[in-house]
């Protein structure tokens, strides 16, 4: 079986194949993940081979064959690029670390319209002069951990179900989850809430954007979560891109 499909993609990444053609490993919004071949891509007349470049949004159409594992593209078409964020070692940091979620996280061809959406709208936020990417980040992380289904708890206790506040103490244990200060007080625990962070971290899994952070308290959260999916998810190495830049 083959048809043709157009869909709109991220490009995670992409790598030079024989002597003129390129791989990209694409997030589509209509058919997830999937890889791609080019063919003379790395011509300089080639329009499609400049298109599909790491981070670009595209829109594609694939001759798309079952049996086969690479899809071939035929034709591309530039939505959106991020000039700002190339430019700027923090913002790449965290916009590689979306991508990385995404290659590491998500399985291939199994379609997410709205984690597709989420990135896209991730990447134009963090491609804005005058935000802080980290604090976008750590939204984008929220989030993304909840659509590939391992929700970060945050607003009741685990063990009684107690709604939780930002004026209480409020520990965390892997297994067992967040806790409030009673159910707290006779378990371990393996991470201990600031009320500024609990507040932080309620604060980014709402809209609300209006938020006083220090950048130490989101990269402790950064970390947490990061901990967090590493715990529930065997083959989670972990984010590269946040050590090495
Ligand atoms: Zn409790």
């Amino acid at each position: 079986m083959s048809e043709i499909i157009k869909t709109d993609a991220v490009v995670l990444n992409k790598l030079n194949y024989g002597d003129t053609s390129k791989i990209a490993h694409l997030f589509t919004r209509d058919f997830g993940k999937m890889s791609v071949i080019v063919k003379g891509a790395r011509s300089p007349k080639s329009k499609i081979g400049m298109i599909v470049d790491t981070m670009n949004i595209i829109q594609v159409i694939i001759y798309k064959k079952e049996t086969r594992d690479i899809q071939l593209i035929s034709a591309a078409d530039l939505l959106k690029h991020f000039p700002i964020i190339k430019e700027d070692f923090e913002k790449m940091k965290y916009a590689t670390a979306v991508i990385e979620l995404l290659v590491q996280l998500t399985a291939e061809l199994d379609p997410h319209p709205k984690l597709y959406d989420g990135t896209v709208r991730i990447f134009e936020l963090i491609n804005s002069p005058e935000k802080n990417p980290k604090f976008y980040f750590a939204k984008y992380f929220l989030f993304f951990i909840k659509e590939i289904g391992y929700q970060f708890p945050t607003t009741h206790c685990s063990v009684c179900n107690k709604e939780l506040t930002a004026d209480m103490q409020v520990n965390y244990n892997y297994d067992t989850g967040i806790m409030c200060e009673v159910c707290g007080k006779d378990r371990m625990s393996h991470f201990r809430f600031t009320k500024e962070l609990f507040n932080l971290l309620q604060c980014l899994s709402t809209k609300n954007n209006n938020i006083k952070y220090s950048d130490r308290e989101l990269d402790t959260l950064i970390m947490l979560l990061e901990k967090f999916l590493k715990y529930n998810i065997d083959e989670f190495k972990g984010l590269r891109s946040l050590k090495i830049f």
